[in-house]
């Protein structure tokens, strides 16, 4: 804690104008103690109770969902973030993110369980439920008592969320709510006790949420749909919900009237770094399956692991994987600091929560959209490298790959996910809370300038590396400075260009946190022991200029003409440019012959 005071802990959406040093990023290496005890439990925890009963999950086993997640809790498991105070363990976020990850890798049925009753299920009490509400719902939700459900999606509200239709009208008496409406899509509805809903009152501008209690017993005018058949994640539980004058005391309202759509947002915004972290050990799970099957699978006589082809496949999934890890890690750590800044500084527990996990909702999207999609490409070569067999029900690879498919669709699409971090970017600059004009105003001097022709010494580890990094922030400042001033509040409505520059500022933040989580365990081992850690950074952040490239290229051509539009692409060229390329065939040959040695992804 007084380390995090001493050092300048950066706001959510400023590394992209400020430098972090390596010794400022959290990494999976810094676990404590207690943390790396927490995943070797969370880790035996998946493999007796999940992964040992995979095909009852894949044959559509709701209770043993159910069954499972009230071990879960019966282990502590699902009060990790809960303040003691409420039942739960109270560990920090960095604990709770590591939670999620190692206890999701067995099927995404449970993970999506397991999210939607700890994250959006449970956090809005915690977040904005009275005393009165926290004492009485969180305890019986930390031990896995009851379950929780979120509904905020209906059949003409996905993700327009606060444009919904289920209403909420005051009794006569001032005393209760009544609540008619009809949500679908509603994880964990089959055995939930209690859910988060929202509802309009009156003409509100905005949603209003409520805590529901459901008992199947005494039904409240609640009715379920039928189960849902999905591509994946085949027994964890999703309805729809019917409320016909459901009856809700008026102390159940969460938080004030019209509150609502900014719990729904600010709940989704834990979800999707806790959803992140959900993907990270599926990707090393599907990578260690890969890598012992590409071992012994023989083709022209040959293993195919021996094949560059299949080098290649390796090598982006140890990457990705290592690459989510290290952005996730980071953003949870910053959140977890910043929490205790603000807890420091007189913040109830509750408050510094809620404003800690805002403050990086930018980096929360990112990490969304980066790893659940790493996820869903992992998956995929995790068939291709399985051929046919891939494509069977027998091996793991086929639910793996539909189980990931949904992690690109809920907690916000990434469509809408990759929109809100470039737009929540831009806000933040408007308050003053980011500088952006300040650094966009110099990459334009910059562009306007004569080149240094010198070469810089790039002996030192990763020097050239992070002088890429830098410039990759001056394409995204060129690209969104020049968009912003040209387009103003229309902005907006040019959506293709914002998923470029939302692209971009995705690239940045992973390549960055890659390198940096290297260089902070070179500097405490050797280069020599992190080397194919290095080969790692320097891929991922190959890849990531490639991208940056292309998508900075696309958008000035969209938006800037002749003499402007040359300068920029010109600006583009040297702020992609290596001066001395890593040859990146060797590089992915290094990391595949490291993973095959292991049989596993072992870093
Ligand atoms: C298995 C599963 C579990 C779920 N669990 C829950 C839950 O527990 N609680 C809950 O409340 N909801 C839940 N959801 C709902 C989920 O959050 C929504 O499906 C999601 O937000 C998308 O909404 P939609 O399905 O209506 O798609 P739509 O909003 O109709 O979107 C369709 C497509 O259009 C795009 N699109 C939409 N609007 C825009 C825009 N403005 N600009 C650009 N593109 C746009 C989307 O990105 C998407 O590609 C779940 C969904 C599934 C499938």
């Amino acid at each position: 804690m007084e380390a995090t005071q001493e050092k300048e802990l950066l706001r959510g959406g400023q590394f992209l104008v400020k430098e972090t040093k390596c010794e400022d990023v959290f990494t999976p290496e810094d676990f404590s103690e207690e943390q790396n005890m927490m995943k070797e439990a969370v880790m035996e925890f998946n493999e007796r109770e999940i992964i040992a009963h995979k095909p009852r999950f894949e044959a559509k086993d709701y209770a043993l969902t159910e069954e499972v997640m009230r071990k879960a809790g019966e282990l502590g498991f699902l009060g990790v973030a809960v303040p003691e105070a409420y039942g739960g363990l109270g560990m920090g976020f960095v604990s709770t993110c590591l939670t999620c990850d190692y206890i999701s890798s067995g099927t995404g049925s449970f993970s999506t369980a397991f999210g939607a009753h700890t994250g959006i299920g449970t956090m809005p009490i915690t977040l904005y439920g009275t005393e009165a509400q926290k004492q009485k719902y969180v305890p019986k939700l930390a031990t896995g008592e009851w379950f929780g459900a979120y509904c905020l999606t209906e059949p003409g509200a996905g993700s327009d969320a606060n444009s919904g239709k289920t209403t909420a009208e005051l009794s006569a008496d001032g005393k209760s709510y009544k609540i008619n409406g009809q949500k679908m899509w509603i994880s964990n509805a089959g055995f939930c006790s209690v859910m988060i809903v929202f509802a309009r009152i009156e003409d509100d501008k905005n949603i209003t949420g409520f805590i529901v209690e459901y008992d199947k017993n005494n039904p409240n005018g609640i009715t379920l749909g039928e189960e849902e058949h999905k591509l994946g994640i085949r027994a964890s539980s999703t309805r729809q919900v019917f409320f016909n004058d459901t009856v809700v005391p008026v102390e159940n309202m969460l938080a004030g009237r019209g509150e609502g759509f900014k719990i729904a947002m600010n709940a989704l915004n834990v979800g999707r770094i806790k959803l992140a972290a959900a993907c990270l050990d599926s990707q090393r799970r599907i990578l260690n399956t890969g890598v012992q099957y590409a071992n012994e699978r023989k083709q022209f006589k040959t293993p195919i692991s021996d094949f560059g082809a299949i080098k290649t496949k390796l090598a982006k999934m140890a990457t990705d994987a290592y690459a989510g890890e290290s952005a996730t890690y980071r953003a949870a750590k910053n959140i977890e600091d910043r929490i205790a800044l603000r807890e420091a500084a007189g913040n109830t527990h509750q408050e510094a929560e809620l404003k800690g996990v805002e403050e990086y909702a930018i980096e929360c999207s990112i990490l969304k959209v980066a790893v659940s999609e790493d996820v869903q490409n992992c998956a995929d070569e995790g068939i291709q490298i399985f051929g046919g067999m891939g494509f069977s029900e027998e091996t793991p690879m086929e639910a793996a790959w539909r189980d990931a498919r949904i992690a690109r669709i809920y907690e916000g699409t990434n469509e809408i996910n990759r929109m809100l971090s470039v737009g929540m970017l831009v806000k933040k600059a408007m308050k003053g809370h980011v500088d952006l004009l300040g650094p966009a105003q110099a990459v334009q001097q910059e562009l306007m300038g004569i080149p240094s022709f010198e070469t810089p010494d790039y002996s030192e580890l990763f020097s050239e590396e992070k002088a890429m990094i830098a410039k990759l922030k001056k394409v995204f400042l060129m690209v969104a400075g020049a968009a912003v001033q040209k387009y103003g509040p229309d902005m907006e409505q040019h959506q293709q260009l914002l998923i470029a520059a939302a692209d971009i500022l995705i690239e940045i933040y992973m390549a960055e946190s890659t390198i940096l989580r290297t260089e902070k365990n070179a500097k405490r081992t050797s280069e020599k022991e992190q080397a194919v850690q290095i080969a790692m950074s320097k891929l991922y952040l190959y890849n990531a200029v490639s991208i940056v490239e292309g998508k900075g290229k696309e958008s000035i051509i969209s938006f800037a003409e002749g003499d402007e539009q040359r300068m920029m692409l010109m600006g583009l060229k040297r702020f992609t440019k290596y001066t001395n390329y890593p040859d990146i065939v060797d590089l992915r040959n290094e990391i595949a012959e490291k993973v095959k040695a292991e049989g596993k992804y072992c870093f």
